[in-house]
Order: C-alpha cells, then structure tokens, then sequence
C-alpha cells in the first residue's frame, strides 16, 4: 500500500500560549476525527506531528489515522525553524519509503506548517538542504497565523504561503476544516487517479488569504512579550502574555506610543517547557507593561513581581518574601529601585 503521510510542523513558540495553542490542539482533534470517517483517508493517510520552539520533537511519530491519538502540546521559549525543519527531514529520512526501481514508495509527503513569529535560530543552512534534497519531493504549504510573520523568510522554503488573518476561535475553526478538506481531496485523488500533486481546498468564506511575499512582508515586529514567572507558593511555572499596542501620537505623527497589554497568564509544564526551549532569555522593561494577572498556579494577587537575578514570580498578602527563582528574601514594602520592582499597574 502507498501511504500518504501528512506532516505537521507547529510553532509552538511561548507567544502561541494561550487561545492559539489551545486552538491548534482542538484543531488536530478535528481533523483526525473527521479523517477517520472518510474511507478514502483511512486507506492511505498517515499523520505525523513535530513541534519546535527553541527546540524541535517529533510528538507524534507517523502512524495510520485509526491508531493515532492527538497528543497535547508543549510550549517553549524561542522560534527555531532551523531546527525544526532539520527535525522533520530526518523523520521523512526515517519513515517515509523512497520510490525505487522494483517498488513503489510512499506518495509525495504533505507538510503544513503553521507558525506565528520569525525564527531566531540559524536556519540557513536546514533551508539550504531543505531546497537541495527535499523540496521537490514534498509539497510544503506555510500558514501564517496572524500577520507578525515575515512571509519573505518563509518564501525561501516553499511557494505556498497562506495567511489566516484573524486568529480567533472560528477563524481557527474554519481553517482546521479547510486543512481537512484539502487532505481528504489529495486522498481522493491519489486513490482514483493516481496523482501525485497536493490539491488545496478552495479558502472561500475563510479569512485565509494566499501571500505574494514581494507584495506582503507582514509586520515584522514583535508583537507579543512573554513573560516566564514561577509561583512562590507551588513553585510551578507559568507564562504572562502581552501584545504589543502601539498608538501615535498627537502632533508627533512619526512617533507612537507603545505599551504591552496583559493577554493571560498560564500554568506550563516545566519539565515540556525546558525540553523545548533554547535558554535565550528576553529582558523587558516592565513598566512598559500594563496589567498584572493573578498567579495561575496559586492565585496570588500579583503574577508579575520582578527580583534582582531576573525572575518573575508571584507575590500575595504576605510581607516577607523569597525569590523562588535565586533565593533572594525581601521586604516588599522597603524595596528601592534596585530592590523587586513591581510592574506598572500595581500602582
Ligand atoms: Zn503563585
Ligand atoms: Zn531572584
């Protein structure tokens, strides 16, 4: 039998913390269910899942529709496409069976990758075998989730880049669904007509939109600052997410204004975020924040109290405090400037 594998290569970078992760994680869910009822997807379609952040890990290995289980994902710090694409090349090195003289191999592997951000790893050399050894073998389709993405670097791998503008539940939703359709004609037409080619469901009614990057460069600032704090009373981890406002000023048109507003705080699984992060911290000054979350772990008043060493932790009635980040003990209220800064908004 010739398999159809599809992969999927998910950012799942800290600025996916939140609703898009926890979108994506539905969306797997969906289009495996709704592959599992379709006969012609049963017969042939294999799923195959690799995340990265600072890290790249096959989640799930490619296996048959009716075996696989969609896994949970992981977050972690940074946005290392290099590595993640390194990831999936050895994997189809590894799974995917090669066309010879006597049999026939697996059909042309389909890779969806969906990220949200720029990387900020090395990736010249991964894009360079990337195009050289498997590029034409493989049909990449890239997303862009949100428009923060420099679709320029993306064109380098792949000329099928994809946009989906809003990223909101039931743009997600849709998107998902587009994602299922365009498997579920590929499979009709391997199976029917023996066609080699990926064929893209129509994007009519979703906010999916195809990207000349020569004319769209998306914005390619940040648009999220994530902070990564550690409760003082549980000691497990969590995220603080913000999104980057910017508002121009009156009379100083070229300038603006710009803050952090708080999106969410939430609890992370230290052991998952460790293993896929890079160890590439990023400072931020926090008064440019606005907005302190409650601790997601313990519910602590104040999720965003900032100690000497660097840490973020969470802090509650209590006046004496410890660090759990250093060690470091504290009287909150006799705190100079270079004592625990809280974070504006604390007041
Ligand atoms: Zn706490
Ligand atoms: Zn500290």
């Amino acid at each position: 039998m010739r398999r159809l594998p599809i992969y999927f290569l998910i950012d799942v970078s800290e600025s996916m913390v939140g609703t898009p992760i926890g979108q994506v994680q539905e969306g797997m869910r969906a289009i495996i269910q709704q592959l599992r009822v379709d006969p012609y997807a049963l017969e042939t379609v294999f799923v195959s899942i690799i995340v990265f952040a600072g890290k790249a890990k096959v989640l799930s290995p490619l296996t048959e529709l009716y075996k696989f289980y969609p896994p949970v994902f992981p977050v972690g710090g940074g946005t290392s496409l290099g590595a993640g694409l390194e990831a999936l090349m050895r994997d189809i090195d590894a799974s995917v069976q090669k066309t010879t003289l006597e049999t026939k191999g697996d059909w042309k592997p389909i890779i969806f990758l969906f990220t949200d951000g720029n990387p900020n790893d090395s990736y010249q050399a991964a894009f360079k075998r990337w195009n050289e050894k498997y590029r034409r073998h493989c049909s990449l389709i890239a997303v862009s989730l949100g428009d923060n993405v420099n679709t320029r670097i993306l064109s380098q791998i792949t000329e099928d880049i994809l946009l989906l503008k809003q990223t909101d539940a039931e743009s997600f939703s849709k998107f998902f669904k587009w994602v299922t359709a365009s498997i579920k004609t590929t499979s009709v037409s391997v199976c029917e007509q023996n066609a080699d080619t990926i064929k893209l469901a129509p994007t009519t009614g979703i906010n999916l939109e195809k990207i000349d990057p020569n004319q769209h460069a998306g914005t390619t600032d940040e648009n999220f600052v994530v902070l990564h704090g550690r409760c003082q009373t549980t000691r497990n981890e969590y995220l603080v997410k913000y999104a980057k406002h910017s508002e121009p000023l009156k009379g100083l048109e070229m300038f603006s204004a710009t803050d952090f507003k708080l999106v969410g705080a939430y609890p992370i699984d230290r052991e998952a975020y460790a293993a896929l992060s890079d160890g590439k911290g990023v400072k931020i000054n926090t008064l440019e924040l606005v907005g302190v979350p409650t601790c997601p772990c313990c519910g602590n008043q104040h999720g965003v109290v900032a100690c000497d060493c660097g840490g973020i932790f969470c802090v509650g009635e209590q006046s004496s405090n410890e660090c759990p980040w250093c060690g470091m003990r504290g009287e909150l209220s006799n705190c100079g400037p270079e004592g625990m800064n809280i974070a504006r908004g604390l007041g």
